[in-house]
């Protein structure tokens, strides 16, 4: 429906949509769900709307794309205090806290002051909180939320901050192996003996004796540590759930197929009992959902197993917009902290496919290979991690051949597979030519050179190893959704939400 310039009509119409949508528009959103891909920066999320399509058929939409066509999309700027590039800390404490910071530094500005975050006004407003990601409850972006520390690596801290603030509804993620006493092992707990091998077992990371799950216990927490006690526990007679599944972080997502393998919840299923447990308040809550591990993966040069990620962190939007469906109170907004790795499909000239005839009696033809549906049959066709066929094979050449070319539709040669586990004289594995600067994890794995020799299957390439300065979408839906519209920063994203519940963001703490 026009507007027409004529008074009348939009009077009318004025007085309609008060009538009606007075309770959406403008409104106060009684719940928040601020879901974070770590590092699905726009390529990641163009690589899974053309997975999609090409796969599964034309007609196809993600949850994500569903979300966007409520109209309220935009760009994040993700710089963090001083610089172009943000790290996972900074970038964590600009959508907590509204305040930009340096790098490593989790809930304090630039100066080391502690600020308020989002847990923190939701509390005072007695409204739930509750965080959950698939990476570890310690993690930059979960920890973002509710700790203040001067570094990101200070994990056994950040869990003793979690425990004594004890006011989280919901804590559900991994990184066990910080809430357990030193000289302890993950699987030996007896509140994490659910926990299964292949989710990451291990042994305590702290340096001292507190048993924090017997303290969380002590605060009113109920425990679960894999995906049937998460679904088992009653909702409705939980107040406050701490779910630890693994050591570390979860296993990534491609190495989770076929599901259920490792006894590790879905993100989905994690947002779905949250739900559940935070809707019992009355007077609302805050929700934050990270897909983390679509960064780790990135980081990889891995592009099937972005995939997954993103597509695992797509069906939770999907399960908040469900909620959100019922819920008309609740406003969903999706973005991410930072693009990473700077993927791009491109046109090659590998496989450039045949001339065709055509039905006019010319013959097409071009020296190209644009990238049909075949690129995302090999993406597919990958049925393990970069990092896990690496790790699988030890270090043998013989065997990481065999487990390419039994995980994958990649080829590879056992000189090849020599050269890219050769370290050099710092144990670092070798970067592809002018890419070591920019592929810091050359010490632990050698998949860029993996994502290097396969790339011309899938058309892709890879900027760099680690984060990109490339602006993030953002998109929302529900009370508020309209403001996040053009361009943002990232600081703006809590500071809309503060403001629409009537607070002030950034704060000290
Ligand atoms: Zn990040």
């Amino acid at each position: 429906m026009r507007t027409k310039r004529r008074i009348f009509p939009a009077l009318l119409l004025a007085l309609v949509s008060l009538a009606c949508f007075l309770p959406a528009q403008g409104a106060e959103p009684k719940n928040v769900v601020l879901l974070i891909g770590d590092g699905m920066g726009p390529e990641a999320v163009g690589l899974a709307v053309y997975y999609n399509r090409f796969m599964n058929g034309m007609d196809k939409r993600l949850n994500m794309e569903r979300l966007m066509a409520a109209g309220n999309t935009g760009y994040c700027l993700t710089y963090q205090y001083g610089t172009v590039v943000t790290g996972s800390a900074s970038a964590g404490t600009a959508l907590a806290s509204g305040v930009k910071t340096r790098d490593t530094i989790l809930g304090k500005d630039h100066d080391g002051r502690s600020m308020k975050t989002l847990v923190d006004i939701a509390r005072q407003l007695g409204k739930s909180a509750g965080v959950i990601s698939n990476t570890r409850l310690t993690h930059a972006t979960p920890a973002a939320f509710y700790a203040h520390v001067i570094h990101r690596r200070m994990e056994n801290e950040i869990a003793v901050q979690l425990v004594e603030r004890g006011d989280l509804a919901v804590a559900l993620s991994g990184g066990a192996r910080h809430f357990i006493p030193a000289g302890t092992k993950v699987e030996d707990h007896p509140d994490l003996k659910g926990i299964d091998k292949q989710a990451g077992w291990g042994g305590s990371r702290r340096k001292d004796s507190r048993d924090l799950i017997a303290e969380a216990r002590n605060k009113g927490y109920s425990l679960v540590a894999n995906e049937r006690e998460l679904l088992a526990l009653d909702a409705q007679k939980t107040e406050k759930l701490l779910g630890l599944f693994s050591a570390s972080g979860f296993p990534s997502a491609i190495d989770r197929q076929p599901r259920h393998q490792t006894g590790v919840p879905t993100l989905s299923q994690l947002s779905e009992k949250s739900l559940e447990i935070l809707k019992r308040n009355p007077r609302g809550f805050f929700l934050m959902v990270e897909g983390g591990q679509i960064d780790w993966v990135e980081h990889g040069n891995d592009v099937a197993s972005v995939l997954h990620e993103v597509l695992e962190f797509d069906q939770a939007i999907g399960v908040v917009m469900a909620f959100a469906e019922k819920n008309p109170d609740t406003l969903v907004i999706v973005t991410a902290d930072h693009d990473t790795g700077g993927l791009a499909i491109g046109y090659s000239n590998y496989n450039p496919p045949s001339p065709v005839k055509l039905p006019s009696g010319e013959t097409w033809k071009t020296k190209y290979n644009f990238g049909d549906r075949s690129i995302f049959e090999k993406m597919a066709g990958q049925k393990k991690s970069f990092l896990k066929m690496f790790r699988d094979s030890q270090g043998n050449p013989a065997a990481f051949k065999k487990e390419v070319e039994e995980n994958s539709l990649f080829k590879i040669s056992e000189e090849e597979a020599a050269a890219m586990l050769s370290r050099d004289a710092k144990g670092a594995f070798p970067a592809p030519k002018g890419y070591s600067e920019v592929f810091v994890r050359a010490a632990v794995s050698p998949t860029a050179s993996m994502a290097h020799l396969f790339g011309k299957e899938t058309n892709t390439a890879w900027a760099v190893g680690t984060h990109t300065h490339t602006p993030v979408m953002i998109f929302a839906d529900g009370p508020l959704a309209e403001k996040f519209r053009g361009l943002l920063d990232n600081v703006d994203v809590p500071q809309i939400i503060a403001r629409g519940w009537g607070a002030t963001l950034p704060a000290p703490k």
